[in-house]
């Protein structure tokens, strides 16, 4: 059987405008921590922190 709730669709946030950019899969179990990433933001046009949505 499939093991299935360790993982979760996030989406990542710009934190300049947030405009929403990305979605990405999170293992919760690996992965604790709130994610922020480094991210190209189409709308600010340049490398932007993006951090997971509430
Ligand atoms: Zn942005």
């Amino acid at each position: 059987m499939a093991k299935v709730g360790n993982r979760q669709y996030k989406t990542l946030v710009c934190t300049e405008c947030h405009e929403e950019n990305y979605r990405v899969e999170k293992n919760v179990r690996n992965t604790t921590d709130r994610l922020e990433l480094k991210k190209y933001c189409p709308r600010c046009r340049k490398h932007t922190t993006h951090k997971e949505k509430k």
